[in-house]
């Protein structure tokens, strides 16, 4: 028998159906976050790491190569002058010939203006950092380090280290709880990508530019009191504390941690440290970032409390408040209890917003750093695969805002240069960065957490290896070692926890007892040589899952994939799918926070019936099968057949993934 390894035994994954809210430990009623937080530095050592961007590339002709290119090439179309048309013009530097852009980036002019502008500018200068570390595109850098430089005289011109695109007026309405948008979220954007640039692509002028705007964050809010910053905190200013304690750890001065700290809001972490749900109501893009600013804190300064609050968080939101893409939020909010979907999704049409996916992955990473779990990569898999993958317009490379999940909607993407959503900037860095979860490390060796062809090289231990698939298309993953590290290395695949049963797994063509059960890892420990090859097979099966809340609303999905059903493209334009952000059929939900006010320029669609679904019986293999075709199903014998076909591969139709099954 070839050496195998016992594998890490975890239950799989919870699905949703089976909800339970979790247990409330009995603890004192006194919030565990008084108003001074102390900050020591106590950095805590991963238990597992990523390995680094430039040691894991993409190999072409898959979803993810594609994603990848298709946004490289939007960002190649955004010119350098016009993402700095509002920084200049606020500086009061000659702004040239480059018109403004548009959206939630439109200067002053008239009647409109946008008070987030400039926050697509630190998106871009994130997303170009994280191109550059994926791809080693030189293009790509030598843009942003020209925005660097250009913000950079802008601040000087601004007295050295307030940076923005709008005046600093705002920040007086803020401090009075007069009426403005998000400016903490704007400098937040910012300040992230001058750290991103600076640890990615070794720009120090951005760390420069950083630590000014970081001198002024931390002035302005160390002169006001613990209240009156804590009523600051109820305007929507999202992951700035992680930024702070990023400077922090990679600068050795905790000033920058005592004022990260300053944008620790109680009313919102409290509860958390408690495990009690408070999320109803609440803005959700501006509270998944603190709750990654809270996995960020613990890192730095080993406080537990701030694990607890976001592993809480984390599994709160995962199991009781996503859908079954994995995605979270409505309307920009949670407006229902936790584990209450069938309800929460028909509150409004804008379900399930894309830079809250972003977000959600981002602290599903840090969460895992710290407990090596495979059960983040199961959630992680789950919504990269069908909210990440599919919001991104083929070959256009614009991305969406809701990926709706309101029977009978369609896919719709932001325009060229007049739209700007947060979830365009979330976009560009998603589709940059699709190298840095696949192969993380530790002392023993590699993990291989996600199925995407790829090739690392552990340049350190000598190891160089190709993973090759058509997964999620394909079932099968061939791993091929390249060069062979010295000594004995554990490998780690994860088995995903969709599975049903332990997969078929070979090594140089003999089968393995991989005895392993789904939701765990296979670990491989050898004296490894180059030419050695692993194969894993992964059988996808049909299943069902229903809303925890009623049974009869159900979604289908195949092995990791949802599946939506195809309800036709009659009455779709142009018009339809690029732009507007507000479906057919939504309530009067407007658009939350956003002084521009609703957006509901949708054009009148046909109305269409949705059609409900007679199950033959528990297993839906018994009455949706297979059309020959790859992943491609039909309903028989209903009232009205329908064509279900992954929810990541359908553009330009109408479309449902919940449906009425009896
Ligand atoms: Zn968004």
């Amino acid at each position: 028998m070839l050496p195998v390894l016992a594998a890490t035994q975890t239950p799989p994954t919870s699905p949703r159906p089976d909800y339970v809210p979790p247990p409330r430990p009995l603890v004192p009623e006194t919030p565990p976050f008084a108003e001074t937080l102390e900050f020591a530095a106590r950095p805590v050592a991963p238990r597992a790491e990523p390995f680094p961007m430039p040691q894991v590339r993409l190999l072409p002709d898959s979803i993810f190569h594609d994603a990848q290119e298709w946004n490289r090439g939007y960002m190649g179309r955004l010119a350098a002058d016009r993402l700095l048309y509002t920084f200049r013009a606020n500086a009061g530097l000659p702004t040239g010939s480059a018109p403004p852009l548009g959206g939630w980036e439109q200067p002053e002019n008239g009647q409109r203006s946008s008070e987030l502008r400039g926050h697509f500018g630190g998106h871009f200068l994130s997303a170009s950092a994280l191109l550059f570390a994926s791809t080693g595109d030189a293009e790509a850098k030598a843009k942003a380090d020209y925005l660097v430089a250009e913000m950079a005289r802008c601040q000087e011109r601004l007295g050295g280290k307030y940076l923005s695109a709008f005046p600093t007026t705002w920040w007086d309405r803020l401090e009075k709880g007069q009426r403005v948008w998000a400016p903490f979220y704007t400098i937040h954007k910012i300040m992230a990508g001058l750290f991103d640039m600076y640890r990615l692509a070794g720009n120090t002028q951005a760390r420069q530019v950083l630590e000014g705007m970081a001198a002024w964050a931390d002035e302005w809010t160390a002169a006001r009191t613990y209240e009156h910053m804590q009523q600051i905190l109820t305007i929507e200013f999202g992951g700035i504390a992680e930024t702070l304690y990023d400077l922090a750890a990679a600068t050795g001065e905790a000033r920058w941690a005592a004022a990260g700290d300053r944008f620790q809001k109680r009313s919102f972490i409290s509860p958390l440290a408690l495990r009690r749900d408070e999320l109803r109501g609440l803005h959700a893009n501006t509270h998944i970032p603190q709750a990654v600013a809270a996995a960020r804190r613990y890192e730095i300064s080993g406080d537990t409390r701030f694990r607890d609050v976001a592993a809480f968080f984390f599994d709160d939101v995962s199991a009781g408040r996503s859908y079954v893409t994995g995605g979270t939020s409505n309307a920009e909010g949670w407006l229902a209890p936790p584990g209450r979907l069938a309800a929460e999704v028909k509150a409004s049409a804008n379900t399930a917003e894309c830079c809250c996916a972003y977000n959600m992955l981002k602290l599903s990473r840090h969460l895992y750093a710290g407990n090596p779990d495979p059960r983040y990569f199961d959630y992680y898999e789950r919504l990269l695969l069908n909210h990440r993958i599919g919001t991104i317009r083929p070959h256009v490379g614009t991305s969406m805002y809701y990926l709706s999940l309101t029977p009978g909607v369609w896919k719709t993407f932001n325009t060229e240069d007049r739209t700007f959503w947060c979830c365009t900037g979330t976009g560009i860095e998603e589709y940059a960065k699709l190298t840095d979860s696949i192969y993380w490390k530790d002392g023993q060796g590699l993990f291989v957490n996600l199925f995407i062809p790829s090739a690392l090289d552990w340049t350190e231990k000598g190891l160089r290896l190709r993973q090759q698939t058509r997964y999620p298309e394909g079932e099968r993953v061939t791993i091929t070692i390249d060069g062979a590290p010295a000594g004995e290395m554990v490998l780690r695949l994860r088995v995903p926890g969709w599975l049903e049963s332990a997969p078929a797994v070979t090594l140089n063509g003999k089968a393995l007892d991989a005895s392993v059960a789904p939701g765990s890892y296979l670990a491989l420990r050898r004296a490894w040589k180059a030419g050695d090859r692993i194969e894993m097979d992964l059988p996808m099966r049909l299943r069902a899952e229903a809303m925890p809340d009623d049974p009869q609303v159900q979604a289908f999905l195949y092995g990791p994939l949802v599946l939506a059903g195809d309800l036709g493209g009659e009455g779709l334009t142009e018009d339809h799918i690029v732009g507007p952000n507000l479906r057919v059929g939504a309530p009067n939900v407007e658009q939350h926070g956003s002084p521009l006010g609703p957006l509901n320029r949708t054009p009148p669609v046909p109305d269409i019936e949705i059609p409900t679904f007679r199950a033959a019986g528990p297993d839906p293999a018994s009455w949706i099968r297979p059309t020959g075709e790859p992943h491609v199903f039909r309903t028989s014998g209903q009232k009205r057949d329908v064509t279900l076909v992954p929810l990541n591969t359908l553009f330009d139709r109408r479309y449902s993934v919940y449906w009425q099954v009896t």
